[in-house]
């Protein structure tokens, strides 16, 4: 049965969130990105609060949330930063591939330690010269016995340079496209890990971003997550089930700048009355809160289906690109309700505006995007009309009325027109193609 109401226990924990949000996240929101610094004590507390690590499965002895849960905290973690959000959210993006693998033991291990203690984990397939295009990993793997050994740059890694672990995808030939693909486990103190400068960004400046650099590092066979020809998968298949909480996060800033630009018009005065009194304004809130409502709609959608055991892949980016554009409208739109005063650092618009920007790049493209589901509505998705040359259309005749039931009907394939009789006209009367252009339907 359909059903959108929230379950008593995932309304709770949206309770809980949106208290945390309010309370810890919303005040220092603006103080971190003005330093442009990740506060750590906010992470630390919204895992001392049970707010993060919540997706590790009950088999390992975590709370094992499904992604409606992690679509409906997130949410309230973006409403009040974006750039927080993310860094919260990283420990699952983070943790997806360990989930998604095989590896038995290495999950027992990293879930034990990630759930024990305080401890971040990052997800890095991107490098300096690659990112949408995952099958061009250049980062390699070599084998030495049963280990492996790394050796590259993994780039724009969030919490890179405060993860504890990270879940490094590589390749064992980078000539070899998909079938190289490979993931790892890497502790961040192992010899060889470096961590570069935090790279300055124009939002979400409260998410640490960095490159790493990965020197002869030996990883054991006990850590390989996903062995040559296994990572591509993997990494598709974390996009899939992560891409849902990329647009509740689009769902929250654009949330909040919606009801932002509404008490900001519901008190300005223009004309000798509120601005919220102008039509133009009003149709402007009336979309933006039909953008928001319609964004939740996709993004609960793909994260039920990933909860109810179907493949989330398309709802996921359906959910990705529509949620991430039309947050980057509403944030906009909401600027200019504001007027000159939204282009300021004095009101919260101007930073929404710049952290909603990132959305529409990171975990794949816009673009990337349209490529998946375009791939799927051309090739994988079935019909239900029949193709355009078996469609009669009666306009001279109403098949109903026609004397000569069985007089065969003739669709030419050039123009449409429609040809009753035993054999197909010598010529179309329309475009004048030869008989052959007739197909019998
Ligand atoms: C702040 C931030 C945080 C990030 N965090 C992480 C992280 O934690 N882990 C991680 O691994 N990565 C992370 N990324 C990397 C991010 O996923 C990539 O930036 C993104 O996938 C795009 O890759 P790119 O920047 O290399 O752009 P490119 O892949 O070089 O693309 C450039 C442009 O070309 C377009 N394009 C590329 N291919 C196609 C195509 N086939 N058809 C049409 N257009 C195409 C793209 O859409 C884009 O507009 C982060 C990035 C940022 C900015």
């Amino acid at each position: 049965m359909l059903n959108f109401q929230l379950s008593s226990q995932q309304q709770k924990l949206q309770k809980k969130a949106r208290e945390f949000s309010l309370k810890e996240i919303l005040p220092v929101a603006w103080y971190y990105d003005e330093i442009d610094e990740t506060p750590l004590p906010v992470l630390k507390k919204a895992y001392e609060a049970g707010l993060i690590n919540g997706d590790i499965p009950k088999k390992y002895g975590g709370k094992g949330w499904g992604l409606i849960e992690a679509v409906v905290i997130t949410e309230e973690f973006a409403a009040a930063c974006p750039g927080l959000a993310t860094s919260i959210f990283d420990n699952s993006l983070g943790m997806e591939p360990l989930a998604l693998s095989k590896n038995e033991a290495l999950k027992k291990k990293y879930f034990a330690k990630i759930q024990d203690d305080f401890k971040l984990i990052c997800f890095a397939t991107s490098e300096p010269t690659m990112g949408s295009d995952v099958a061009g990993i250049r980062c390699k793997a070599e084998r030495d016995g049963d280990d492996y050994i790394l050796n590259g740059t993994k780039y724009w890694i969030t919490n890179g340079g405060i993860a504890d672990s990270m879940s490094i995808f590589a390749t064992v030939d980078p000539d070899s496209q998909h079938e190289g693909i490979c993931a790892f486990l890497v502790e961040r103190d192992w010899p060889g890990v470096s961590i570069g400068r935090r790279i300055p960004k124009l939002g979400q400046r409260g998410s640490n971003t960095v490159g790493i650099n990965l020197k002869d590092v030996r990883v054991p066979k006990e850590n390989v997550m996903a062995p040559p020809g296994e990572g591509f998968v993997l990494a598709m298949q974390t996009f899939a089930r992560t891409r849902p909480a990329i647009g509740a996060f689009a769902v929250g800033t654009a949330r909040s700048a919606m009801e932002f630009a509404t008490d900001y018009a519901k008190k300005r005065r223009a004309f000798g009355t509120k601005i919220a009194n102008f039509q133009a304004i009003q149709h402007k809130i009336a979309e933006m809160y039909q953008k928001v409502e319609t964004s939740r709609l996709l993004v609960w959608k793909a994260a039920w289906e990933a909860d109810n055991n179907m493949d989330p892949t398309i709802s996921a980016s359906i959910a990705k690109f529509y949620s991430t554009e039309t947050a980057l409208e509403v944030a906009n739109e909401a600027l200019q309700i504001f007027g000159g005063y939204g282009y300021t650092k004095m009101f919260p618009i101007e930073k929404l505006l710049r952290d909603a920007r990132l959305y529409r790049i990171y975990e794949g493209t816009s673009e990337v995007q349209r490529y998946i589901v375009s791939g799927y509505a051309m090739n994988a998705y079935q019909p239900v009309m029949p193709p355009l040359e078996d469609l009669p259309i009666h306009r001279e005749k109403n098949p109903a009325e026609m004397e000569d039931k069985d007089a065969a009907t003739w669709r030419c394939r050039i123009c449409g027109y429609v040809h009753y009789g035993d054999d197909p006209p010598d010529e179309c009367p329309y475009c004048f193609f030869p008989k052959s252009a007739f197909k019998k339907v």
